[in-house]
């Protein structure tokens, strides 16, 4: 169980710093230290509120250290955490809290103003506890624990309640259990995702030997940002940089990699076209970054040459995965990725993916929907079992709602189901044509949606950011598109946007789009 995991880093890197977070006071914790203030709230926590196995504990908070504590502390005690999305707003956390029911709600800053702004926090009558007050009381513990709690934690037993993105509607509530988590980092006998993590993104290859680090930007409530907080880090002895609060800055982004030394950017390609196109890029140590990974959306081709030009030797990495499978699923990395660009790679170890029709696995190079089954998926929605039927076969091979391709063992994403855009008798798939786009020198970030068209049902539209300075036109861009695209994949339409928007995971909100399309024009 998770409870394990901390305990190894405690047993191995006491030492080793593990949670470092920036601002104006910055913070720093070693692996023994988090495991002794963890076991501190798991007390407070227990004795106090009387937590215990399967109580939910929620929790809405920027990334701090407090929530990372309260994390390693539910799950020791076998209780639940429940990660709402510190962006909600009222409304949406009022569903987050009815639909889980909390024994407990945990805070600090805006997201708890919200989370207690709503109706279920006005009539359930269960506690809201400020972080910092949880902090406080666990470090004045007259008699402190030496031990996280020994409480039976089985690895079927769920560990968290994570919400999905909700890209495509509302957020799915998705039970993820401890073996879910731990999964996430598996290595040794059974392999696991870490395996690929570690090797096929050369965690271990750092120059002197020195620890390695990762910049932290996505949020703890979501799977990328727990997943490695709470299974990686400890077991790989990593170390976790979190930039304080605010929003994300390239320039934060340069200082913390030079400061405190870190090896592995992950994030979305924003973040890194933003702190390379950096006028003072050159001026931060960034020589000792031997790992950039990308995830969750789409990696352009030019970005890949770009961070390869200015960052010789660095391996880079694509990983598709989803909430529902605790991030894992199919990883790309170096010259696999460099091979065939636009490919989320094959499935980690013991992972298995299938691309179906009906429920039947289909032949190479034929378009279906992406299943995946292993250890990393998901135990259902919660208190949803319709939904759970629906996306669960008996074998447990979780539906993905995404549409594929395999060739020569490589998936190849082609649309949500829900992005497809049925043009006249065509299906049109977004990603091939976005990928399309951003090959071209001055588009960096491109998204395909379909617009109503009173002939043809939808059209094509294509949201477009050029690179600064660019002079491209509407037509220069459908002429670089039928280059290499069917005439009907042409978008019709095309805008160009100074920046495309993004939820809080880093995903382009199509729907919004759509919705701005149907306003009219801006
Ligand atoms: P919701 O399920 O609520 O609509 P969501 O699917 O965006 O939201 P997440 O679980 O955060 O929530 O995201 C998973 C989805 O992200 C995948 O199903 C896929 O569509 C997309 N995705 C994941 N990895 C990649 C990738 N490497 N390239 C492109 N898209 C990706
Ligand atoms: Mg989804």
């Amino acid at each position: 169980n998770l409870a394990a995991q901390l305990a190894h880093a405690r047993a191995t890197t006491p030492d080793l710093p593990y949670l470092v977070f920036d601002g104006p006071e910055p913070r720093t914790v070693t692996f023994a230290e988090a495991y002794r203030l963890a076991a501190a709230y798991a007390e407070v926590l227990a004795g106090r509120h009387g937590i215990g196995k399967g109580d939910r504990v929620a929790v809405a908070a920027p990334n701090t250290l407090e929530y990372v504590l309260a994390y390693w502390a539910t799950v020791s005690l076998g209780a639940i955490l429940v990660g709402l999305n510190g962006w909600w707003t009222p409304a949406e956390m009022d569903h987050g809290l009815a639909l889980t029911e909390p024994a407990l709600v945990l805070g600090s800053g805006a997201p708890m103003e919200r989370a207690s702004a709503t109706p279920w926090s006005g009539t359930a009558g269960v506690p809201h506890v400020p972080l910092e007050e949880l902090h406080a009381a666990a470090t004045g513990l007259a008699d402190p624990p030496g031990a996280l709690p020994g409480v039976a934690v089985d690895e079927d037993d769920p560990a968290a309640i994570m919400f999905t993105s909700g890209t495509t509607g509302r957020p799915k509530g998705a039970t993820i259990s401890h073996r879910n988590f731990v999964f996430f980092n598996q290595h040794g006998a059974l392999g696991g995702a870490t395996t690929a993590l570690l090797d096929g993104h050369r965690y271990r290859q750092v120059p002197d030997g020195a620890q390695r680090a990762s910049l932290i930007v996505s949020p703890l409530f979501h799977v990328s940002g727990a997943g490695v907080t709470m299974a990686v880090a400890p077991m790989a002895g990593l170390k976790l940089v979190f930039p304080g609060p605010g929003r994300w800055d390239p320039e934060r982004a340069l200082r913390l990699t030079h400061e405190h030394g870190i090896t592995q950017w992950s994030g979305v390609p924003t973040h890194f076209w933003r702190m390379l196109a950096h006028p003072d890029f050159a001026s931060f140590r960034t020589a000792q970054v031997t790992m950039v990974g990308s995830g969750g959306a789409i990696f352009p081709p030019e970005l890949m040459r770009h961070v390869r030009e200015t960052m010789p030797g660095v391996q880079l990495g694509n990983g598709y995965g989803m909430t529902e499978t605790l991030g894992t699923g199919t990883l790309c990395t170096g010259s696999l990725l460099e091979e065939h660009p636009g490919s989320v790679g094959a499935a980690v170890p013991t992972v298995r993916v299938q691309v179906r029709e009906d429920g039947r696995p289909l032949p190479e190079g034929e378009v279906g929907e992406i299943h995946i089954q292993g250890p990393g998926v998901f135990l259902g929605y919660w208190r949803d079992p319709e939904a759970t039927a629906g996306v669960l076969d008996a074998e447990r091979w979780y539906r993905t709602g995404d549409y594929g391709r395999i060739e020569d063992g490589l998936l190849y994403l082609e649309s949500r189901i829900r992005d497809l855009i049925l043009r006249g008798g065509e299906n049109i798939y977004p990603i091939e044509i976005e990928y399309r786009l951003v090959e071209h020198p001055e588009i960096v970030e491109a998204a395909v949606v379909g617009v109503p068209d009173r002939v043809l049902g939808r059209e094509v539209k294509a949201y477009v950011v050029r690179e600064e300075g660019s002079a491209l036109t509407a037509e220069g861009v459908r002429e670089w598109a039928a280059q290499t695209l069917a005439a009907f994949k042409v978008p019709a339409h095309v805008e160009f946007r100074d920046a495309l928007p993004y939820n809080e995971t880093g995903k382009v909100m199509k729907r919004r789009l759509e919705e701005e399309h149907a306003a009219g024009p801006r």
